[in-house]
């Protein structure tokens, strides 16, 4: 029997949001912007996932999303997480630079390619300055060093509410404090944060609203189908547009869009939201034995990223001495499916920038590797044995 420990690079549909967005691909597969009846039907379906949506970021239930300018933020379907931050930075920057010259830009040394990408697209097409600013040796970001880093001419901050490679949770509602006394808005990378850390904080004015200026989301890893995301944006931000076309999602994302994949993460946020409580309590204590264990029983082993803030779901190691992709691959063999870390990055044969930024050398990040679980993973005893042998088998294969 396998056991596929890999949900933070992917994890299967959920069969109710397959019930739930399969009529949306066979009878009512209507256009939303068509003005006959099958489109409005699915113009309705859209507008429904919407406010589903919405209302799992925190903002008001009875918040009319695109009809007046009360609302605080637009929900804005997209094609997943990487576009959705990109959407983010490269739309917002671009805006504040066309607007007020603004053309620096603030992230973290241990953001997701998806945001490191396209800030290094704004410094070499736009000319923008970026400021990467470091992390302690358990990944996180002080808000001190935010608040340093801002400037007149800052056109936005974006960093990961909690990292995909070693879980680590960042302190977002001081960050979100710091970039608002300073103006600057902030986009938060909620994709792995999703289904297990609430959405929304409170804001200023006590009431809950989404806890960035701008939040992207990704279905994939919360139940829905890969290619399918989400973008809050506080409506007054002004967004410069990925793609240009029919002008659908109100002028912020042109393209058909795809009713089904928004209903699907609007029901799998819904499942998501409703377990994430008892999820993550269940999962957190299912983790926290496993890293015990593994700590006492392996060789070499040490647990990157926060000891304590940390995604409930992820727990990642280094195994000194132990090469990384040799270990994979016999845990694969005795039936465990775990990572070296970002599937975007396994790979490559550099180490991760994530564990780098750690402080871990290259030769010790090299042989990471990191376990993440869904709601329903089961204890993990058997792993720590898996991983205890894998690891003696192969010691030395990373020196
Ligand atoms: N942001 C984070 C933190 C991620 O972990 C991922 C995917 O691994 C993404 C963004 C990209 O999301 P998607 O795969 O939907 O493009």
């Amino acid at each position: 029997m396998t056991l596929y420990l890999d949900h933070a690079a992917t994890s299967p549909v959920r069969r109710g949001v397959l019930d739930a967005m399969a009529p949306f691909l066979t009878t009512r597969f209507g256009n939303p912007s068509s003005t006959h009846a099958v489109g409005d039907a699915a113009a309705r379906a859209l507008e429904e996932a919407r406010r589903g949506v919405a209302r799992h970021l925190g903002m008001r239930p009875n918040d009319v999303i695109f009809t007046s300018g009360a609302t605080p933020h637009e929900v804005v379907f997209t094609a997943g997480g990487t576009e959705s931050n990109n959407l983010a930075i490269k739309g917002i920057a671009v805006a504040a630079a066309l607007d007020r010259g603004a053309r620096h830009v603030v992230t973290t040394a241990i953001e997701h390619s998806s945001i490191l990408e396209p800030m290094r697209q704004l410094r070499r097409v736009h000319g923008f300055e970026v400021t990467v600013l470091p992390v302690d040796r358990h990944g996180v970001v002080d808000p001190a060093a935010v608040g340093r880093a801002l400037r007149a001419d800052t056109a936005l901050m974006a960093l990961g509410a909690a990292n995909n490679e070693v879980g680590t949770v960042q302190p977002v509602t001081q960050i979100r404090d710091v970039c608002r006394a300073a103006s600057v808005p902030l986009h938060v990378d909620a994709v792995q944060a999703a289904g297990w850390l609430p959405l929304s904080g409170v804001a200023a004015e006590g009431r809950r609203s989404p806890l960035g200026d701008a939040v992207a989301l990704s279905g994939h890893k919360i139940g829905a189908p890969a290619g399918s995301g989400v973008l809050a944006v506080r409506q007054r931000i002004p967004l410069e547009p990925l793609l240009h076309g029919g002008g659908q999602e109100r002028g912020r994302r042109s393209g058909t869009e795809s009713v089904a994949g928004a209903v699907a993460l609007r029901t799998a946020l819904d499942v998501a939201e409703a377990e994430r409580e008892s999820a993550a309590q269940r999962v957190s204590d299912v983790r926290d034995a496993f890293v015990r264990d593994v700590l006492a029983r392996v060789d070499g082993a040490d647990l990157t990223g926060h000891p304590t803030e940390r995604l409930p779901h992820i727990a990642s190691f280094t195994v000194a001495g132990a090469g990384g992709e040799s270990v994979l691959l016999d845990l694969e063999r005795r039936g465990v499916i775990a990572s070296s870390g970002s599937a975007c990055s396994a790979a490559s044969v550099d180490p991760s920038h994530v564990l780098v930024a750690l402080g871990i050398g290259d030769d010790l990040a090299r042989t990471a590797i990191r376990f993440s679980l869904a709601a329903s993973t089961p204890d993990l005893t058997p792993v720590v044995a898996a991983l205890a042998e894998a690891v003696s088998a192969h010691v030395g294969a990373g020196r």
